[in-house]
């Protein structure tokens, strides 16, 4: 998905393999990445450009009436399956297929309206009947549209406008009679029902998304840091030859203190999973539901009702408004390359997206460093590891007089010594060339040329309306035109920082099936981003914050105590709780390239064979914990158990396909077996894994979820409050693991009316969850609905006075 397609991979690494020594030695052998770029460039052929094109032909990006009608249809039938959630989304795949004010974008419009109607999403049915109106709904379908609306008013508490869309509605029927007798009873009916709804409601209070995102947008730093835009003052930003940029505290930051907030410089939204390639006619129009369906492809917020481009179907958006400004931006750009860019990857995309949004500051000034340091083989400096070369690294120009307040200069920086959020700090993002295999970087630089000469081939102006020209065209090559180079070299250098530097911003989703009445909740990725504030953190197995995402916003907050002095950490992903010390080192050093020194690694570095651990298994016959790599022997007093690794591995691996089948039919409702099998599958576990084993948190979670779709309360406490118990030993009390479990709890609890019990557990549950997400979250909001729920319902302190 970052990376380009698999068979474009491996015909560009057999057209590396063919190349002759020369050449190859010319390309891994080149200083910049000018050079790199200008040496692998010219070696795209024609015909290699035709491969990608038949690869690219694969994807459905552009407008289709007929997947318009096909999506519509399969709509309409899971419409009256009422499953309204999954019509929704079948209609806005038909609105991104239809033309501008086509009939078929109305009609799926509408059904949307009617679709959101049955969610109890008014407000965006409202926005959807608006739509079908002016992209030409059928006159003769009209009153149905507006009782609708009239419906949907009344809920909201807007008797006048109700009043108004009915008199409006009445004067139609008047005034064409083009309804047959029965549908004119059933709505004078219903336009009867709606009068009485309307004399009865007032006003209703009803929280809307934008009141979340007002909520949102008031959080904010206590005190903007006067160096670093989006970071708060508790933080300074320091350089060191071998850490290279980090943070660290000024004064103790309390858990849950915010010091960053920033929103991307650029993102990308996902495609998802799967891409959406074609072979064959019956998969011809995809129903599954991608991140593209439910999120904005601009500003990544959760949306039932997008909006579509009008040139392409895979970019839909939250608001026309959203809309605009991705056109204006970058999406005029890339409306046309939809399907060349999904084949070349997320990274690729972020690439150019990048250099487009560059456009929009001073880039005379971009222009000028990218070319200048490309020239005076300045553009590998930043990543030189000698500590003299970066500290005589200097931004400023020539002529430039020294400024006192940069003693050392931090790459990155403006003369001023601030740190700015802006193209210039995403430049200087590492890029870590020397680190990539040749053979990557000739991908990288292959897939950018033949993203350049789209670019060229298309006629678009992409770079060049906002250039000064004549200061590049003494650069002139015969491959590219001068400026597209310039971009193609920068282009290049942002797909190589990228495996280093982009930020996966993730979402919770909610899974399960729809009778589980405690929600389960998964991670996902949703984009790919550069934070240039973010980025300055380094990792650490054990981080001292917690990082989370409101649309394009990222936040970290302190999820622990930070005294004066320390370095604040973030986690690139492999974390302490979640992977051995030795998987953690292999992945950070083949994606990340270094070797990492924090706390849990030197620990384990340093007595690597320190006990059987928290995943150990246990003897069969005295149940203490075995011991020992190939061999594993007891450790209980009087016994002489030894068993060998392997026999236990597989013994386990059996096990959790076990409860991989237990799992699928709680997913089918086949409730009973599951809770049989997993019954079985926890005698078993019992028998030679340590109790604090994941998987036997994993089983006791999964018998919850089995309880509380059975409604058995009680059983499903117990067995949430045992997978608690794992929780906190892998991931420790405080843990963002923590409150999504504690969550879980404080709903079973809610449900099966133990309400002190429900109380205590959201007490804790909202403490740990404000910690690593603050306020507005979504969990956090439904704990304090639970709790105001349940203090209505408890007898008020000393009782009512006669
Ligand atoms: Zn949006
Ligand atoms: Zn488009
Ligand atoms: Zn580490
Ligand atoms: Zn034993």
């Amino acid at each position: 998905m970052d990376l380009p397609v698999d068979e474009w991979k491996s015909y560009i690494l057999q057209k590396w393999s063919l190349l002759p020594k020369s050449i190859q030695v010319t390309i891994s052998t080149a200083k910049t990445l000018n050079d790199l770029f200008l040496h692998s460039s010219p070696l795209l052929q024609p015909e290699d450009e035709m491969f990608l094109k038949r690869l690219s032909g694969g994807y459905l990006v552009g407008k289709d009436p007929d997947a318009s009608l096909f999506y519509r249809e399969k709509g309409n039938k899971k419409f009256q399956e009422k499953d309204y959630m999954g019509a929704t989304v079948l209609y806005s795949k038909g609105v991104s297929h239809s033309g501008p004010s086509s009939t078929d974008m109305s009609l799926c419009y509408a059904n949307r309206s009617a679709a959101l109607f049955h969610l109890g999403q008014y407000e965006t049915c409202l926005k959807d009947i608006v739509r079908a109106q002016t992209h030409g709904y059928p006159e003769r379908l009209q009153p149905k549209l507006l009782l609708r609306k009239a419906e949907c008013l009344v809920t909201l508490g807007r008797p006048q406008e109700a009043s108004q869309t009915i008199s409006d509605l009445e004067s139609n029927f008047a005034a064409k009679a083009t309804l047959s007798a029965s549908q004119f009873q059933i709505l004078q009916r219903t336009l009867c029902r709606v009068k009485v709804k309307v004399q009865e409601k007032e006003n209703l209070p009803e929280i809307f998304p934008e009141a979340l995102t007002k909520t949102f947008e008031g959080v904010d730093l206590r005190e903007e840091n006067e160096q670093i835009p989006s970071a708060s003052s508790s933080v300074s930003l320091h350089i060191d030859p071998l850490k290279g940029r980090y943070l660290v505290a000024t004064k103790d930051i309390l858990p849950g203190e915010l010091l960053v907030k920033e929103d991307a410089f650029v993102s990308v939204l996902n495609p998802g999973e799967m891409p959406p390639r074609r072979h064959g006619l019956e998969s011809k129009w995809d129903t599954q539901v991608t991140n593209g369906d439910l999120h904005c492809h601009r500003c990544l917020r959760r949306t039932l009702a997008p909006v579509p481009c009008d040139g392409c179907s895979y970019a839909k958006y939250c608001s026309q408004a959203c809309m605009q400004q991705a056109w204006d931006r970058y999406h005029s750009v890339e409306c046309s390359l939809g399907a060349l860019l999904l084949t070349l990857g997320v990274f690729c995309h972020v690439a150019l997206r990048s250099a487009l949004l560059a456009r929009f500051e001073d880039v005379d000034k971009v222009i000028k460093k990218l070319c200048g340091e490309m020239s005076n083989q300045g553009i590998c400096l930043p990543e030189s590891r000698d500590p003299a070369q970066i500290l005589k690294y200097d931004l400023r120009g020539e002529g430039e007089k020294k400024d006192k307040a940069v003693e050392t200069p931090i790459p990155g920086c403006d003369i001023n010594g601030k740190y700015e959020r802006n193209y210039n700090a995403v430049f200087h993002l590492l890029p870590h060339t020397e680190n990539h295999s040749p053979e990557h970087k000739f991908l990288c630089a292959l897939s950018v040329s033949a993203l350049c000469r789209q670019l060229e081939a298309a006629g678009l102006q992409a770079f060049t309306t906002d250039l000064k020209p004549t200061k590049l065209k003494a650069a002139e090559t015969p491959v590219l035109c001068a400026e597209l180079n310039v971009w193609g070299v920068a282009m290049l250098r942002h797909m190589l920082q990228l495996q280093c530097n982009a930020q996966a911003i993730t979402t919770i989703q909610q899974t399960g099936s729809k009778e589980n009445l405690i929600t389960d909740t998964q991670q996902v990725r949703l984009a790919t981003a550069l934070f240039p504030v973010v980025s300055l953190l380094n990792h650490s197995c054990s981080p001292n914050t917690s990082v989370s995402f409101f649309g394009t916003i990222a936040t970290v907050r302190a999820s622990q105590l930070i005294r004066r002095g320390q370095e604040i950490f973030h986690c690139y992903g492999p974390h302490e709780s979640r992977m051995g010390v030795a998987e953690r080192r292999q992945k950070l050093r083949s994606q990340y390239f270094f070797d990492c020194n924090c706390p849990p690694c030197d620990r384990e570095r340093q007595r690597p064979s320190a006990g059987p651990g928290r995943e150990a298994f246990r003897c069969h016959r005295c149940r203490a914990l075995l011991q020992g790599d190939d061999v594993l022997s007891c450790g209980g007093p009087a016994c002489t158990e030894s068993l060998g690794r392997g026999l236990l591995v597989s013994r386990l691996q059996d096990l959790q396909r076990q409860v991989g089948v237990a799992q699928k039919r709680l997913r089918n409702g086949r409730l009973e077996l599951a809770i049989q099998l997993l019954l079985e599958c926890q005698s078993d576990a019992e028998s030679f894994l340590s109790a604090d084993h994941s998987v036997v948190g994993e089983i006791e979670d999964t018998l919850a979820q089995a309880y509380a779709a059975l409604g058995d309360w009680e059983k499903s406490a117990t067995h949430l409050q045992e997978s608690l118990r794992v929780v906190e030993v892998h991931h420790g009390p405080s843990s963002v693991e923590m409150g999504h479990e504690l969550f879980k709890l404080a709903q079973v609890f809610f449900n099966g009316c133990a309400i002190p019990e429900a109380l205590n557990t959201i007490q804790k549950a909202e403490k740990v969850l404000l910690v690593h997400y603050g306020p507005w979250n979504d969990e956090i909001r439904e704990l304090q609905k639970m709790k105001s729920c349940l203090l209505d319902l408890l007898p008020i302190p000393g009782g009512p006075k006669e």
